[in-house]
């Protein structure tokens, strides 16, 4: 099919916002305690309206989107998500749906791909049922997760499952894999939880030991090893949570470079954890995607390298990882200009290391972690 291609008006020296993320809302019936939405998302503003998306999505596509995922909270429960869809594709953009798979049907699949939706990934909590629902807080969770992987791929879909792992379920990495090509996942992405939003509140019950963490990725070694060897078409990606690593990444790819992110009532961020920075980030429902994108104080604060302090200002490897995250600078040290702590460079570098000392002794059970629900987020909000 013909794609539309809108002319993209651009500035010199700035990134087009490529790589749209829609959170279309914070709703969502799991309550995952490493979830990176907002620790007071309950008490975030009322959602765009379908026409509010559909301007949004039009102003981004002008200035050169081509890829549009829409997530949350858990974006099925919104009601108009295959209009959504439609008027995305209709614009020419790739669309993704990033799901937990609960509230999807066969009927939504088959809607959305008569809307003409072109990528689904299906995020699971763990491989066995009792600790999948635990995490989830809910008992449908692991066979409805199944159900509607296997319907993904029965509507010719890649089946792409997404695993987020951390100390309570990257022991069994092995049983976990098994289960992606007893489903015969196409795309398998094992994502040690990276600490932001509730993770972070959570960090402590979350994160794994060093040991753990090298276990896992020897055992999936070995598993992409058998796979190539028997030219399996499974393809595992295994992340490493920042924790573990002596340099940071080149987060976002660089501020406000390549990826735009708007939340469910319209703030538009540079990433989708900037939300808990000090920065009073501007609204699509107040101001145009281009000014916003290329004017506003919120995108503009760390763009460069003029921001900078030391060690990052002097570092020969700023144009590599930009400093890192600003959000994890932001969380750990409290001023977001801070090289990201994660950098052995860092001053602030013995907060990683202590974390990772704390995780050699924590003692959490999965019931000893907050959740992530409406209740303990209005609890938050209001203290
Ligand atoms: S991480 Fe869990 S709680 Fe958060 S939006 Fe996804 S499914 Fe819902
Ligand atoms: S000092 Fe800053 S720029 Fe240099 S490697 Fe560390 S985080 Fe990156």
């Amino acid at each position: 099919m013909q794609l539309p291609q809108p002319p993209v008006v651009a500035k010199p020296n700035v990134g087009l916002p490529l790589w749209l993320l829609a959170e279309v809302t914070y709703r969502c019936p799991l309550q995952c305690p490493y979830c990176s939405n907002p620790l007071d998302f309950a008490a975030q503003g009322r959602e765009l309206t379908t026409a509010q998306w559909f301007k949004v999505m039009a102003e981004a596509r002008e200035m050169g989107a081509a890829q549009i995922g829409f997530s949350g909270g858990e974006p099925l429960v919104r009601q108009d998500l295959a209009e959504l869809i439609r008027e995305a594709r209709r614009l020419g953009y790739y669309t993704n749906l990033i799901t937990s798979g609960i509230g999807l049907t066969e009927a939504r699949i088959a809607e959305f791909k008569e809307a003409g939706l072109d990528h689904i990934q299906i995020s699971f909590q763990a491989s066995d049922e009792q600790v999948n629902n635990l995490l989830a807080g809910s008992k449908k969770a692991f066979a409805q997760k199944l159900a509607m992987a296997k319907a993904v791929k029965a509507h010719g879909y890649p089946m792409v499952l997404n695993f987020v792992t951390h100390r309570h379920n990257i022991d069994r990495i092995d049983q976990i894999i098994d289960l992606c090509l007893a489903l015969e996942a196409d795309f398998v992405e094992l994502a040690t939880c990276q600490f932001y939003g509730w993770a972070e509140r959570n960090r402590a019950g979350l994160l794994p030991t060093r040991a753990q963490l090298e276990r896992a990725e020897g055992i999936t070694n070995e598993y992409r090893a058998r796979l190539k060897a028997e030219n399996h078409p499974c393809k595992l990606i295994f992340v490493t949570p920042d924790y573990y690593e002596e340099r940071p990444k080149a987060c976002m790819d660089g501020w406000a470079k390549l990826f735009l992110t708007i939340t469910p009532d319209g703030t538009a961020l540079p990433c989708h954890g900037a939300r808990q920075m000090p920065i009073a980030f501007p609204n699509v429902k107040e101001q145009d995607l281009r000014h916003i994108w290329y004017d506003s104080f919120g995108f503009n604060v760390y763009r460069g390298y003029d921001w900078m302090p030391e060690p990052c200002r002097s570092c020969d490897e700023k144009e590599k990882d930009y400093g890192g995250c600003r959000c994890q600078a932001f969380m750990l040290t409290g001023d977001a200009r801070n090289a990201d702590p994660v950098c052995a460079k860092s001053p602030h570098h013995d907060l990683i290391l202590a974390a990772r000392q704390e995780a050699e002794t924590a003692t959490q059970r999965i019931e000893d972690l907050q959740f992530r629900n409406e209740r303990n987020s209005r609890l938050i909000a209001k203290a």
